[in-house]
Protein backbone atom coordinates (compact mmCIF):
# COMPACT_ATOMS: atom_id res chain seq x y z
CA UNK A 1 0.00 0.00 0.00
CA UNK A 2 1.48 3.25 -0.97
CA UNK A 3 -0.39 5.25 1.53
CA UNK A 4 -0.44 5.19 6.03
CA UNK A 5 -3.35 6.52 6.89
CA UNK A 6 -3.89 8.53 10.08
CA UNK A 7 -7.79 9.50 10.51
CA UNK A 8 -7.19 12.24 13.58
CA UNK A 9 -9.93 14.62 11.78
CA UNK A 10 -12.53 11.53 11.47
CA UNK A 11 -11.87 11.64 15.24
CA UNK A 12 -13.86 14.49 15.93
CA UNK A 13 -17.28 14.83 17.65
CA UNK A 14 -20.14 13.27 14.70
CA UNK A 15 -21.03 16.76 13.77
CA UNK A 16 -17.84 17.80 12.10
CA UNK A 17 -18.02 15.47 9.09
CA UNK A 18 -20.21 13.08 7.18
CA UNK A 19 -18.65 9.19 6.90
CA UNK A 20 -18.59 8.94 2.78
CA UNK A 21 -17.12 6.48 0.24
CA UNK A 22 -15.91 8.01 -3.03
CA UNK A 23 -18.31 7.01 -6.04
CA UNK A 24 -16.20 5.04 -8.67
CA UNK A 25 -14.90 6.00 -11.84
CA UNK A 26 -14.97 4.13 -15.49
CA UNK A 27 -11.60 4.42 -16.61
CA UNK A 28 -9.01 6.43 -14.77
CA UNK A 29 -5.74 7.16 -16.20
CA UNK A 30 -2.93 9.25 -14.26
CA UNK A 31 -2.09 12.43 -15.71
CA UNK A 32 0.60 13.21 -12.95
CA UNK A 33 2.19 12.06 -10.11
CA UNK A 34 4.11 14.78 -8.39
CA UNK A 35 6.81 12.38 -6.84
CA UNK A 36 9.24 14.86 -5.36
CA UNK A 37 6.16 15.53 -3.12
CA UNK A 38 5.32 11.88 -2.43
CA UNK A 39 9.12 11.34 -1.15
CA UNK A 40 8.82 14.32 1.21
CA UNK A 41 5.63 12.77 2.47
CA UNK A 42 6.91 9.32 2.72
CA UNK A 43 5.14 8.12 0.18
CA UNK A 44 6.21 6.00 -2.35
CA UNK A 45 6.02 7.50 -5.90
CA UNK A 46 6.03 4.19 -7.97
CA UNK A 47 3.24 2.77 -6.21
CA UNK A 48 1.60 5.92 -6.86
CA UNK A 49 2.19 5.50 -10.64
CA UNK A 50 1.24 1.79 -10.84
CA UNK A 51 -2.46 0.39 -11.16
CA UNK A 52 -3.13 0.83 -7.72
CA UNK A 53 -2.29 4.15 -7.27
CA UNK A 54 -4.51 4.80 -10.40
CA UNK A 55 -7.24 3.09 -8.32
CA UNK A 56 -7.01 5.48 -4.75
CA UNK A 57 -5.94 8.62 -6.42
CA UNK A 58 -9.33 8.12 -8.20
CA UNK A 59 -11.31 6.91 -5.26
CA UNK A 60 -12.01 3.33 -7.18
CA UNK A 61 -10.39 1.97 -4.21
CA UNK A 62 -10.27 3.17 -0.13
CA UNK A 63 -7.00 2.00 1.45
CA UNK A 64 -7.63 -0.19 4.29
CA UNK A 65 -6.33 2.52 7.42
CA UNK A 66 -8.50 5.76 5.42
CA UNK A 67 -11.62 6.63 6.94
CA UNK A 68 -12.91 8.97 4.37
CA UNK A 69 -15.23 11.58 5.48
CA UNK A 70 -16.83 14.78 4.21
CA UNK A 71 -15.98 17.82 6.65
CA UNK A 72 -18.77 20.09 7.18
CA UNK A 73 -18.02 23.76 6.68
CA UNK A 74 -20.26 26.87 6.44
CA UNK A 75 -18.94 30.41 4.60
CA UNK A 76 -19.67 34.37 3.21
CA UNK A 77 -19.59 34.32 0.26
CA UNK A 78 -19.06 37.77 -1.37
CA UNK A 79 -20.43 38.64 1.58
CA UNK A 80 -23.30 37.32 2.07
CA UNK A 81 -23.27 33.95 4.80
CA UNK A 82 -24.33 30.65 3.62
CA UNK A 83 -24.73 28.28 6.66
CA UNK A 84 -24.77 24.95 4.95
CA UNK A 85 -21.49 24.64 2.65
CA UNK A 86 -19.22 21.74 3.70
CA UNK A 87 -17.05 19.25 0.95
CA UNK A 88 -19.61 18.86 -1.76
CA UNK A 89 -16.99 17.90 -3.95
CA UNK A 90 -14.13 17.09 -2.09
CA UNK A 91 -13.27 13.45 0.09
CA UNK A 92 -10.41 13.49 2.44
CA UNK A 93 -9.26 10.53 2.71
CA UNK A 94 -7.03 10.78 5.77
CA UNK A 95 -3.48 12.13 6.99
CA UNK A 96 -0.45 11.76 5.99
CA UNK A 97 2.49 11.70 8.76
CA UNK A 98 5.74 13.24 7.62
CA UNK A 99 9.08 11.96 9.04
CA UNK A 100 9.33 15.24 11.24
CA UNK A 101 6.13 14.13 12.52
CA UNK A 102 4.00 16.88 10.47
CA UNK A 103 0.16 15.96 9.79
CA UNK A 104 -1.12 16.60 6.02
CA UNK A 105 -4.27 15.94 4.46
CA UNK A 106 -4.97 13.69 1.78
CA UNK A 107 -8.22 14.67 -0.64
CA UNK A 108 -9.44 13.83 -3.32
CA UNK A 109 -11.38 16.96 -5.21
CA UNK A 110 -13.93 15.65 -7.67
CA UNK A 111 -14.56 11.90 -6.45
CA UNK A 112 -18.14 12.16 -6.42
CA UNK A 113 -21.30 13.78 -4.44
CA UNK A 114 -21.31 13.68 -0.85
CA UNK A 115 -24.11 14.81 1.90
CA UNK A 116 -23.01 18.67 1.53
CA UNK A 117 -23.33 18.33 -2.60
CA UNK A 118 -26.75 20.02 -2.29
CA UNK A 119 -27.61 20.31 -6.46
CA UNK A 120 -24.25 19.60 -6.87
CA UNK A 121 -22.57 16.53 -9.12
CA UNK A 122 -19.40 16.45 -6.50
CA UNK A 123 -17.66 15.68 -9.64
CA UNK A 124 -14.67 18.14 -11.51
CA UNK A 125 -14.02 18.93 -15.04
CA UNK A 126 -10.86 18.36 -16.44
CA UNK A 127 -9.88 21.65 -17.09
CA UNK A 128 -10.19 22.77 -13.25
CA UNK A 129 -7.84 19.62 -11.83
CA UNK A 130 -5.01 20.64 -14.53
CA UNK A 131 -5.63 24.24 -13.86
CA UNK A 132 -5.26 23.38 -9.80
CA UNK A 133 -2.64 21.52 -10.59
CA UNK A 134 -0.46 24.20 -12.37
CA UNK A 135 -1.12 27.35 -10.12
CA UNK A 136 -0.59 25.70 -6.87
CA UNK A 137 2.66 24.01 -7.85
CA UNK A 138 3.56 27.31 -9.27
CA UNK A 139 2.94 28.85 -6.10
CA UNK A 140 5.11 26.31 -3.55
CA UNK A 141 7.96 27.21 -6.20
CA UNK A 142 7.61 30.51 -5.91
CA UNK A 143 7.89 30.21 -1.72
CA UNK A 144 4.01 30.89 -1.30
CA UNK A 145 2.44 28.78 1.48
CA UNK A 146 -0.37 26.65 -0.29
CA UNK A 147 -1.88 23.43 -0.55
CA UNK A 148 -0.16 20.85 -2.92
CA UNK A 149 -1.12 18.69 -5.58
CA UNK A 150 -0.11 15.26 -5.60
CA UNK A 151 -1.23 13.73 -8.40
CA UNK A 152 -4.30 14.34 -11.46
CA UNK A 153 -6.25 11.55 -12.96
CA UNK A 154 -8.81 11.32 -15.41
CA UNK A 155 -11.85 9.50 -14.93
CA UNK A 156 -12.51 8.30 -18.68
CA UNK A 157 -16.14 9.49 -18.41
CA UNK A 158 -17.81 13.09 -18.98
CA UNK A 159 -19.19 15.70 -16.63
CA UNK A 160 -21.68 18.12 -17.64
CA UNK A 161 -21.12 21.74 -17.57
CA UNK A 162 -22.02 23.86 -20.93
CA UNK A 163 -21.82 20.29 -22.61
CA UNK A 164 -19.97 17.05 -21.64
CA UNK A 165 -16.19 17.71 -20.61
CA UNK A 166 -14.03 15.29 -19.72
CA UNK A 167 -14.06 14.48 -15.93
CA UNK A 168 -10.74 14.62 -13.61
CA UNK A 169 -10.23 14.08 -9.78
CA UNK A 170 -7.13 16.24 -8.21
CA UNK A 171 -5.62 15.08 -5.20
CA UNK A 172 -4.97 17.60 -2.62
CA UNK A 173 -2.11 18.13 0.39
CA UNK A 174 -2.78 20.38 2.77
CA UNK A 175 -1.68 21.20 6.12
CA UNK A 176 -5.09 20.61 7.05
CA UNK A 177 -8.71 21.57 5.39
CA UNK A 178 -9.88 24.00 8.89
CA UNK A 179 -11.09 27.07 6.99
CA UNK A 180 -12.73 30.01 8.69
CA UNK A 181 -15.76 28.41 7.92
CA UNK A 182 -15.42 25.49 9.96
CA UNK A 183 -15.39 27.41 12.97
CA UNK A 184 -18.75 29.71 11.23
CA UNK A 185 -20.25 26.09 10.88
CA UNK A 186 -20.87 25.71 15.16
CA UNK A 187 -20.98 29.23 15.97
CA UNK A 188 -23.36 29.85 13.39
CA UNK A 189 -25.54 27.09 15.60
CA UNK A 190 -24.25 28.27 18.52
CA UNK A 191 -22.63 25.45 19.76
CA UNK A 192 -19.54 26.81 21.79
CA UNK A 193 -18.43 23.30 23.38
CA UNK A 194 -17.37 22.09 19.56
CA UNK A 195 -15.79 25.62 18.71
CA UNK A 196 -13.86 25.04 21.54
CA UNK A 197 -12.91 21.30 20.25
CA UNK A 198 -12.13 22.83 16.83
CA UNK A 199 -9.61 25.65 18.43
CA UNK A 200 -7.85 22.99 20.38
CA UNK A 201 -7.40 20.70 17.49
CA UNK A 202 -6.47 23.38 15.63
CA UNK A 203 -3.71 24.58 18.30
CA UNK A 204 -2.46 21.32 18.58
CA UNK A 205 -1.65 20.88 14.70
CA UNK A 206 -1.06 24.35 13.89
CA UNK A 207 -0.47 26.68 16.52
CA UNK A 208 1.08 24.39 19.33
CA UNK A 209 3.34 27.12 20.76
CA UNK A 210 0.20 29.23 22.07
CA UNK A 211 -0.67 26.96 24.51
CA UNK A 212 1.81 28.64 26.63
CA UNK A 213 -0.05 31.86 26.32
CA UNK A 214 -2.06 33.30 29.10
CA UNK A 215 -4.99 33.08 26.29
CA UNK A 216 -4.30 30.61 24.50
CA UNK A 217 -7.79 31.23 22.30
CA UNK A 218 -6.61 35.33 21.81
CA UNK A 219 -3.06 34.09 20.65
CA UNK A 220 -4.56 31.29 18.53
CA UNK A 221 -6.50 34.83 16.85
CA UNK A 222 -3.49 36.31 16.81
CA UNK A 223 -1.18 33.78 15.12
CA UNK A 224 -4.09 33.28 12.54
CA UNK A 225 -3.74 37.22 11.82
CA UNK A 226 -0.44 37.07 11.25
CA UNK A 227 -0.39 34.06 8.88
CA UNK A 228 -3.07 35.83 6.67
CA UNK A 229 -1.76 39.34 6.89
CA UNK A 230 1.40 37.67 5.79
CA UNK A 231 0.20 35.70 3.17
CA UNK A 232 -1.52 37.67 1.36
CA UNK A 233 0.83 40.14 1.22
CA UNK A 234 3.12 37.42 -0.65
CA UNK A 235 -0.04 37.13 -3.25
CA UNK A 236 0.21 40.45 -4.00
CA UNK A 237 3.96 40.60 -4.13
CA UNK A 238 3.87 38.32 -7.34
CA UNK A 239 0.46 40.28 -8.92
CA UNK A 240 -1.48 37.17 -7.89
CA UNK A 241 -5.32 37.32 -7.36
CA UNK A 242 -7.15 34.57 -5.43
CA UNK A 243 -10.50 35.22 -7.18
CA UNK A 244 -13.07 34.07 -4.16
CA UNK A 245 -11.58 35.10 -1.35
CA UNK A 246 -14.97 33.78 0.74
CA UNK A 247 -14.30 32.73 4.61
CA UNK A 248 -14.85 28.78 3.38
CA UNK A 249 -11.67 29.45 1.24
CA UNK A 250 -9.49 30.87 3.86
CA UNK A 251 -7.40 27.93 5.55
CA UNK A 252 -6.82 28.57 9.31
CA UNK A 253 -3.05 26.88 9.07
CA UNK A 254 -2.25 30.48 6.38
CA UNK A 255 -2.04 28.45 3.45
CA UNK A 256 -3.42 29.42 -0.07
CA UNK A 257 -6.13 27.21 -0.47
CA UNK A 258 -9.22 26.68 -2.95
CA UNK A 259 -7.51 27.29 -7.24
CA UNK A 260 -10.64 28.27 -8.78
CA UNK A 261 -11.57 31.58 -10.76
CA UNK A 262 -7.52 32.98 -9.36
CA UNK A 263 -4.96 34.17 -11.69
CA UNK A 264 -2.00 35.83 -12.13
CA UNK A 265 -2.05 39.07 -13.48
CA UNK A 266 -0.37 40.11 -16.87
CA UNK A 267 -1.16 44.38 -16.89
CA UNK A 268 -0.71 45.81 -13.38
CA UNK A 269 -3.96 47.74 -12.40
CA UNK A 270 -5.06 47.56 -8.89
CA UNK A 271 -8.53 46.93 -10.12
CA UNK A 272 -8.17 44.05 -12.12
CA UNK A 273 -10.54 40.86 -11.21
CA UNK A 274 -10.36 37.95 -13.55
CA UNK A 275 -13.30 35.79 -11.82
CA UNK A 276 -16.13 35.67 -14.16
CA UNK A 277 -18.44 36.30 -10.97
CA UNK A 278 -17.09 39.22 -8.83
CA UNK A 279 -18.99 41.79 -10.55
CA UNK A 280 -18.67 44.31 -7.72
CA UNK A 281 -14.66 43.60 -7.65
CA UNK A 282 -14.75 42.23 -4.08
CA UNK A 283 -11.83 40.39 -4.63
CA UNK A 284 -9.85 42.74 -7.36
CA UNK A 285 -6.22 42.51 -6.81
CA UNK A 286 -5.97 46.10 -4.22
CA UNK A 287 -9.27 45.30 -2.19
CA UNK A 288 -7.57 41.43 -0.79
CA UNK A 289 -5.85 43.43 1.77
CA UNK A 290 -8.79 44.86 3.46
CA UNK A 291 -10.95 41.80 2.32
CA UNK A 292 -8.35 40.01 4.02
CA UNK A 293 -9.24 42.35 7.15
CA UNK A 294 -12.88 41.37 7.05
CA UNK A 295 -12.76 37.66 6.64
CA UNK A 296 -10.15 37.76 10.12
CA UNK A 297 -13.23 39.67 11.95
CA UNK A 298 -15.53 36.43 10.81
CA UNK A 299 -13.12 34.31 12.38
CA UNK A 300 -12.86 36.28 15.42
CA UNK A 301 -16.73 36.40 15.71
CA UNK A 302 -16.59 32.66 15.88
CA UNK A 303 -13.83 32.73 18.60
CA UNK A 304 -15.80 35.37 20.98
CA UNK A 305 -17.16 32.93 23.53
CA UNK A 306 -13.98 31.61 24.33
CA UNK A 307 -12.02 34.96 24.71
CA UNK A 308 -13.54 35.84 27.84
CA UNK A 309 -16.56 35.10 29.84
CA UNK A 310 -17.59 38.44 29.26
CA UNK A 311 -18.75 39.51 26.27
CA UNK A 312 -17.79 42.84 26.08
CA UNK A 313 -14.54 42.23 27.02
CA UNK A 314 -14.33 40.09 24.25
CA UNK A 315 -15.07 42.11 22.19
CA UNK A 316 -12.57 44.33 23.37
CA UNK A 317 -9.64 41.77 22.97
CA UNK A 318 -10.57 40.43 19.35
CA UNK A 319 -10.90 44.44 18.43
CA UNK A 320 -7.39 45.11 19.49
CA UNK A 321 -5.68 42.16 17.97
CA UNK A 322 -7.98 43.13 14.67
CA UNK A 323 -6.20 46.19 14.61
CA UNK A 324 -2.74 45.10 13.96
CA UNK A 325 -4.00 43.53 10.99
CA UNK A 326 -3.12 46.54 8.91
CA UNK A 327 0.55 47.13 10.62
CA UNK A 328 1.69 43.38 10.15
CA UNK A 329 0.10 43.96 6.53
CA UNK A 330 1.62 46.95 5.77
CA UNK A 331 4.83 46.41 7.16
CA UNK A 332 4.83 42.78 4.89
CA UNK A 333 3.96 44.76 2.00
CA UNK A 334 6.55 47.39 2.43
CA UNK A 335 9.18 44.76 2.53
CA UNK A 336 8.38 42.72 -0.24
CA UNK A 337 7.87 45.10 -2.90
CA UNK A 338 11.09 47.54 -0.72
CA UNK A 339 12.97 43.85 -2.03
CA UNK A 340 11.25 44.37 -5.45
CA UNK A 341 13.17 47.33 -6.19
CA UNK A 342 15.99 46.36 -4.34
CA UNK A 343 15.71 47.87 -1.08
CA UNK A 344 16.69 45.21 1.65
CA UNK A 345 15.13 45.56 4.78
CA UNK A 346 17.70 46.56 7.05
CA UNK A 347 18.88 48.97 4.49
CA UNK A 348 15.11 50.32 4.91
CA UNK A 349 14.05 52.55 7.75
CA UNK A 350 10.19 51.94 7.96
CA UNK A 351 9.45 55.63 8.37
CA UNK A 352 11.43 56.64 5.23
CA UNK A 353 8.28 57.79 3.14
CA UNK A 354 10.36 58.29 0.12
CA UNK A 355 11.05 54.60 -0.10
CA UNK A 356 7.42 53.73 -0.22
CA UNK A 357 6.73 57.02 -2.48
CA UNK A 358 9.00 55.40 -5.00
CA UNK A 359 7.19 52.20 -5.07
CA UNK A 360 4.05 53.77 -5.06
CA UNK A 361 5.14 56.11 -8.15
CA UNK A 362 6.00 52.97 -10.13
CA UNK A 363 2.80 50.39 -9.71
CA UNK A 364 0.77 53.86 -10.46
CA UNK A 365 2.89 54.41 -13.63
CA UNK A 366 2.87 51.13 -14.62
CA UNK A 367 -1.06 50.81 -14.37
CA UNK A 368 -1.05 54.11 -16.32
CA UNK A 369 0.93 52.96 -19.18
CA UNK A 370 -0.54 49.37 -19.27
CA UNK A 371 2.75 47.79 -18.19
CA UNK A 372 3.58 43.64 -17.48
CA UNK A 373 3.58 43.41 -13.71
CA UNK A 374 5.89 40.27 -13.92
CA UNK A 375 7.97 41.81 -16.87
CA UNK A 376 8.87 45.43 -15.60
CA UNK A 377 10.22 43.89 -11.99
CA UNK A 378 11.85 41.03 -13.68
CA UNK A 379 14.03 43.78 -16.07
CA UNK A 380 14.55 46.02 -13.26
CA UNK A 381 18.08 44.21 -12.20
CA UNK A 382 19.16 44.67 -15.95
CA UNK A 383 18.29 48.24 -16.49
CA UNK A 384 19.91 48.28 -13.15
CA UNK A 385 23.12 46.83 -14.17
CA UNK A 386 23.47 48.48 -17.27
CA UNK A 387 22.33 51.78 -15.36
CA UNK A 388 19.80 52.45 -18.64
CA UNK A 389 16.30 52.86 -18.42
CA UNK A 390 15.62 50.55 -22.08
CA UNK A 391 15.48 46.97 -20.59
CA UNK A 392 12.51 48.09 -18.37
CA UNK A 393 11.35 51.58 -20.12
CA UNK A 394 10.48 49.70 -23.03
CA UNK A 395 7.22 47.92 -21.68
CA UNK A 396 5.39 51.31 -20.98
CA UNK A 397 3.10 53.25 -23.33
CA UNK A 398 5.28 56.02 -22.88
CA UNK A 399 8.80 55.02 -22.31
CA UNK A 400 9.96 58.38 -20.57
CA UNK A 401 7.42 57.80 -17.95
CA UNK A 402 9.30 54.96 -16.94
CA UNK A 403 12.89 56.83 -17.33
CA UNK A 404 12.19 59.35 -15.40
CA UNK A 405 11.42 57.42 -12.14
CA UNK A 406 14.32 55.57 -13.02
CA UNK A 407 16.54 58.37 -12.81
CA UNK A 408 15.40 58.89 -9.22
CA UNK A 409 15.25 55.56 -8.31
CA UNK A 410 19.15 54.75 -9.57
CA UNK A 411 20.16 57.42 -7.03
CA UNK A 412 18.56 55.86 -4.09
CA UNK A 413 20.54 52.97 -4.75
CA UNK A 414 24.34 54.23 -4.91
CA UNK A 415 27.00 51.87 -7.31
CA UNK A 416 28.38 50.22 -4.38
CA UNK A 417 25.37 48.52 -2.94
CA UNK A 418 24.11 48.01 -6.63
CA UNK A 419 25.60 43.88 -7.02
CA UNK A 420 23.32 43.29 -3.79
CA UNK A 421 20.76 45.15 -4.84
CA UNK A 422 20.34 43.16 -8.64
CA UNK A 423 20.85 39.77 -6.10
CA UNK A 424 18.04 40.47 -4.05
CA UNK A 425 15.55 41.52 -6.92
CA UNK A 426 16.77 38.01 -9.10
CA UNK A 427 15.52 36.24 -5.90
CA UNK A 428 12.43 38.12 -5.26
CA UNK A 429 10.96 38.99 -9.19
CA UNK A 430 10.36 35.87 -10.77
CA UNK A 431 11.06 35.25 -14.75
CA UNK A 432 8.32 32.82 -15.01
CA UNK A 433 4.79 32.50 -13.61
CA UNK A 434 1.63 30.50 -14.62
CA UNK A 435 0.35 33.22 -17.09
CA UNK A 436 -3.25 32.49 -17.84
CA UNK A 437 -3.13 31.94 -21.54
CA UNK A 438 -0.51 29.77 -20.96
CA UNK A 439 -2.82 27.94 -18.67
CA UNK A 440 -5.92 28.08 -21.01
CA UNK A 441 -3.51 26.61 -23.84
CA UNK A 442 -2.43 23.58 -21.45
CA UNK A 443 -6.34 22.97 -20.65
CA UNK A 444 -7.35 23.08 -24.11
CA UNK A 445 -5.10 20.69 -25.19
CA UNK A 446 -5.40 18.48 -22.44
CA UNK A 447 -9.16 18.76 -23.34
CA UNK A 448 -7.88 16.92 -26.43
CA UNK A 449 -5.81 14.30 -24.87
CA UNK A 450 -2.35 16.28 -25.46
CA UNK A 451 -0.87 16.48 -21.83
CA UNK A 452 2.65 17.61 -23.93
CA UNK A 453 1.85 21.44 -22.67
CA UNK A 454 0.21 20.66 -19.10
CA UNK A 455 3.69 19.12 -18.28
CA UNK A 456 6.16 21.56 -20.01
CA UNK A 457 4.61 24.13 -17.81
CA UNK A 458 4.13 22.57 -14.72
CA UNK A 459 8.07 21.19 -15.52
CA UNK A 460 9.33 25.04 -16.18
CA UNK A 461 7.11 26.38 -13.52
CA UNK A 462 9.08 24.57 -10.84
CA UNK A 463 12.15 26.90 -11.33
CA UNK A 464 10.54 30.05 -11.47
CA UNK A 465 13.49 32.60 -11.37
CA UNK A 466 15.79 30.83 -13.14
CA UNK A 467 16.30 31.54 -17.03
CA UNK A 468 15.39 28.73 -19.18
CA UNK A 469 16.39 29.99 -22.50
CA UNK A 470 14.67 27.02 -24.48
CA UNK A 471 11.32 28.10 -22.57
CA UNK A 472 12.01 31.77 -23.30
CA UNK A 473 8.19 32.27 -24.61
CA UNK A 474 6.95 31.78 -21.65
CA UNK A 475 7.92 34.94 -20.05
CA UNK A 476 6.22 36.56 -22.83
CA UNK A 477 2.36 38.79 -22.25
CA UNK A 478 -0.11 36.99 -24.01
CA UNK A 479 -0.82 38.63 -27.73
CA UNK A 480 -4.21 40.20 -28.37
CA UNK A 481 -5.74 37.09 -29.22
CA UNK A 482 -4.47 35.29 -26.48
CA UNK A 483 -5.83 37.68 -23.35
CA UNK A 484 -7.83 35.94 -20.99
CA UNK A 485 -10.83 38.43 -19.44
CA UNK A 486 -12.08 35.86 -17.57
CA UNK A 487 -11.79 32.77 -15.40
CA UNK A 488 -14.35 29.97 -14.09
CA UNK A 489 -14.19 28.26 -10.65
P1 LIG B 1 -16.01 26.56 -4.10
O1 LIG B 1 -16.61 27.48 -5.08
O2 LIG B 1 -15.13 25.52 -4.72
O3 LIG B 1 -15.35 27.26 -2.95
O4 LIG B 1 -17.23 25.72 -3.50
C1 LIG B 1 -18.25 26.30 -2.75
C2 LIG B 1 -19.19 25.21 -2.25
O5 LIG B 1 -19.82 24.54 -3.35
C3 LIG B 1 -18.49 24.10 -1.48
O6 LIG B 1 -19.36 23.67 -0.46
C4 LIG B 1 -18.27 23.03 -2.51
O7 LIG B 1 -18.13 21.75 -1.95
C5 LIG B 1 -19.56 23.14 -3.35
N1 LIG B 1 -19.39 22.66 -4.72
C6 LIG B 1 -18.70 23.26 -5.72
N2 LIG B 1 -18.76 22.54 -6.86
C7 LIG B 1 -19.49 21.43 -6.58
C8 LIG B 1 -19.91 20.29 -7.33
N3 LIG B 1 -19.59 20.12 -8.61
N4 LIG B 1 -20.66 19.36 -6.69
C9 LIG B 1 -21.00 19.50 -5.40
N5 LIG B 1 -20.65 20.54 -4.64
C10 LIG B 1 -19.90 21.51 -5.22
MG1 LIG C 1 -21.19 13.17 11.02
MG1 LIG D 1 -14.10 26.31 -1.66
Amino acid sequence: MPFRFENSYARLPATFFENVVPTPVKNPELIRVNRELAIELGIDPLQLESNSGAEILSGNQVVEDSTPIAMAYSGHQFGGFSPQLGDGRAILLGEAVRDDGVRFDIQLKGSGQTPFSRRGDGRSALGPVLREYILCEAMAALGVPTTRALAAVATGQPVYREGPVPGGVFTRVASSHVRIGTFQWFAAREDDANVKILADYVIDRHYPDVKEADNPYLALLDGVIERQAKLIAHWMQLGFIHGVMNTDNMSVSGETIDYGPCAFMDEYHPGKTFSSIDHQGRYAYANQSPIGQWNLTRFAETLLPLLDNDQDTAIKKAESSLDRYPDIHRAEMRRRFYAKIGIAEDNNDDDNASDWELVDTLLTTMAENHADFTLVFRHLPDALERDNAEPVSKWFDQPDAFTKWFDNWRLRIPVPEREAAVKLMRTTNPIYIPRNHRVEQAIAAGYEGDFEPFHRLVNLLRAPFTEQPEHAEYEHPPKPDEIVHATFC
